[in-house]
């Protein structure tokens, strides 16, 4: 697995290189904002591992070019602010992970197993269905009768977390969680943000038909089965 570690400390820099070779990872170092841009041009990494604070491009600007452009190559923002501003930044902009410093590189190789079996397929699975709702899991792409529409990452992440389990009702707090993998509550609409805009885009031209994302008033959110 080739990683990207984008990170202008170089003591960390060398923890977390030594860290993940151990671990049998292919890692390239970028020390800073402008060289993480040349490599990214150059070549195509399973996962990023970027710091935030860094000279010339800082690393939230980069994700945001990043995800512009189109690229889907998961991203984990490690990052001595941990206030959760930053955090939702992250997230807001594309992030697939957190993690604060300082950490365990444990930990680290844990969470870069996580995204990339997020985003990786097991061979055969490139969609999920629940009655009419279909999930290309290839493309990201929902539709739902007539409509289809392409999610960004966090609102596929949501809208596959549910659809996994048909017609269980899983509250904000287990969602985010499971999307956000933010483990306490955050005060924010963060989850019925994101609900709303799945929403919007399956009912557009299907006024007629009930929303397949169903809210339990008080409780949380499931997919409605027939
Ligand atoms: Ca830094």
């Amino acid at each position: 697995m080739r990683i990207l570690l984008v990170e202008d400390e170089i003591k960390i820099a060398e923890f977390v290189s030594e860290g993940l070779k151990q671990s049998g990872l292919d890692v390239t170092h970028a020390s800073d904002g402008l060289m993480a841009k040349q490599v990214i041009a150059a070549q195509k990494f399973d996962v990023m591992l970027l710091d935030v604070m860094l000279p010339h491009i800082d690393g939230f600007t980069l994700l945001k070019d990043l995800r512009q452009a189109k690229d889907k190559t998961p991203v984990i923002v490690l990052s001595a602010k941990s206030d959760l501003t930053d955090r939702l930044q992250g997230f807001e902009l594309g992030a697939d992970d957190y993690l604060p410093k300082p950490f365990f590189l444990e930990e680290l190789v844990a969470r870069i197993k996580a995204v990339t079996m997020r985003g990786g397929l097991e061979p055969s699975e490139t969609e999920v269905m629940v009655d009419q709702l279909k999930l290309d899991l290839v493309n990201r792409q929902v539709s739902w009768y007539d409509v289809t529409a392409v999610l960004s990452q966090r609102e596929f992440m949501l809208l596959k977390f549910l659809m996994r389990s048909p017609g269980t009702i899983f509250s904000r707090k287990q969602i985010l969680q499971s999307v956000w993998n933010i483990g306490f509550d955050p005060q924010t609409n963060l989850v019925d943000a994101c609900i709303q805009r799945i929403k919007r885009k399956l009912m557009r031209n299907n006024e007629d038909f009930e929303s397949p994302i169903e809210s339990v008033r008080g409780i949380g959110y499931r997919i409605r089965v027939a």
